[in-house]
């Protein structure tokens, strides 16, 4: 027997097999039930499974949704049975027991499938996460609920990603000219259309600029930006985030030179700056991703059916948790938001030709391309 350990954007990853296939993966955690003990006779040998740690790595960075891997997972014929099944259900999907049981041909067995699932000794290639019970909660995983809903989060989101990506094609955001024109439209943003952002810029006549700002009084300042909506409170919040700025000279570079989170909590501090309008700072100005959670985020992923957390924080890290923190990512996935929302999920949505409407003949188990779960 070898076997390799390494670290992953989710946790240490232990593989152990033979020269017929892999026989464990083991998800340290440090939560859940399973331990793990690596035998003295075994052999490190990480060239070995060098393969399979690429597999994996890939699976864990969203641009791989199928293994291809021989495996050799030692266990009881039901057992086998059981996790042979687990294999067809599509990333992206989740299936109850009672299904698996069902479709073993043994719909009594939900009880014994739980067992054979809870034993599986090579989880994510054998895809026991997407197995929850009846009443669409996660239940149990030898690893531990929280790495379970991750990963099921993980899958999911990559999905809603790629089919908003599909169907709108890429957004390059952010639609602005400079960094700086970046940091006063996300404060120009707050409660309006970007319609009327765009409004209040152009009565800028192209001479946007730190310097504009800081010498302006906060009246005139007030009365360009004035189809933005709130224009006197916006226009002491410029004023505001230009005196941040200005301890770094304007520069951008010397801002990008702090560290993420110093940064992020810096801008927090700053008049007129939420979190919503930070992380934008942050993401599109600054180059340093965090998920921005808006009210289309929020719509959209309620829509979807997602559990999702009262507070930004929480919900920011749900997220960020299951995705890897990518600029490219994390630009894109939330400018398709924008555009999902104000195209198809606005309040009163329109659901006719909606990228990811579930068609109304299928009960639940549809393909991975769709899943709202909210049929109108
Ligand atoms: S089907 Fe309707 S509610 Fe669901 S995501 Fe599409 S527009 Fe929104």
């Amino acid at each position: 027997m070898y076997y390799t350990r390494f670290d992953t954007r989710f946790c240490e990853i232990i593989l152990a097999g033979d020269e017929i296939g892999l026989s464990h993966l083991h998800l340290n955690t440090g939560e859940g039930k399973r331990s793990f003990e690596i035998s003295d006779e075994w052999t490190r040998n990480d060239d070995y499974f060098s393969d399979t740690r690429h597999q994996i790595e890939e699976y864990l960075s969203g641009t791989r949704k199928n293994f291809d891997v021989r495996l050799n997972p030692k266990g009881t014929d039901f057992q086998k049975k059981v996790w042979t099944q687990l294999r067809t259900v599509p990333y992206g999907e989740v299936r109850t027991y009672k299904d698996i049981a069902e479709a073993i041909g043994n719909s009594d067995a939900s009880r014994a499938v739980g067992m054979a699932n809870s034993k599986n000794p090579i989880p994510l290639i054998i895809p026991c996460h997407r197995i929850i019970g009846t009443n669409g909660k996660l239940t149990g995983f030898a690893h531990g609920l929280a790495i379970k809903e991750r990963i099921i989060n993980h899958e999911k989101l990559m999905t809603l990603l790629n089919q908003l990506l599909s169907y709108y094609g890429k957004q390059g955001w952010w639609p602005a000219e400079t960094h700086y024109e970046m940091m006063v439209g996300a404060v120009l943003a707050q409660n309006t259309t970007w319609k009327n952002v765009v409004k209040a810029l152009d009565n800028f006549n192209g001479d946007l600029s730190p310097r504009l700002i800081k010498e302006i009084s906060t009246t005139a300042l007030a009365e360009i930006i004035r189809p933005s909506g709130y224009f006197n409170q916006k226009a002491i919040k410029l004023k505001a985030l230009n005196d941040w700025y200005e301890r770094y000279d304007f520069n951008i570079d010397k801002v990008r030179s702090v560290e993420d989170e110093k940064l992020r909590q810096e801008l927090l501090t700053v008049h007129g700056v939420g979190r919503e309008t930070a992380d934008s700072i942050m993401t599109y100005a600054v180059g340093k991703p965090y998920f921005i959670i808006d009210t289309y985020t929020r719509r959209l992923f309620h829509r979807l059916g997602f559990d999702v957390p009262a507070h930004y924080e929480d919900f920011r890290n749900m997220i960020e948790k299951a995705i890897p923190r990518d600029l490219y990512l994390y630009n894109e996935f939330h400018a398709l938001i924008v555009r999902h929302a104000t195209e198809h999920c606005l309040k009163t949505p329109k659901c006719e030709g909606c990228p990811l409407e579930t068609p109304k003949d299928i009960q639940g188990d549809g393909p991975s391309e769709v899943f709202c779960v909210k049929r109108i």
